[in-house]
């Protein structure tokens, strides 16, 4: 099963992430960003590569 990581170290909370895949990436009002949903499924797969590819900062990556 694919999961999806987030490096905390790395990310600047801009919600890049967010406008690409909503239903797993969310940043709250204090500015932290929060996986809802780590399993990468059939369904969210293009989204979640999509949100990879947009962060500025490469603070996403999936591990199997
Ligand atoms: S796009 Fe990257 S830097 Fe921006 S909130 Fe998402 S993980 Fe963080």
């Amino acid at each position: 099963m694919t999961k999806v990581k987030v490096d905390y170290e790395l990310c600047e909370a801009n919600a890049l992430c967010e406008a690409v895949a909503p239903d797993v990436f969310q940043v709250d009002d204090d500015d932290m960003l929060h996986v809802l949903d780590d399993e990468v499924t059939e369904e969210n797969r293009s989204r979640v590569e999509q949100a990879v590819a947009s962060c500025p900062r490469a603070a996403i990556s999936l591990e199997d």
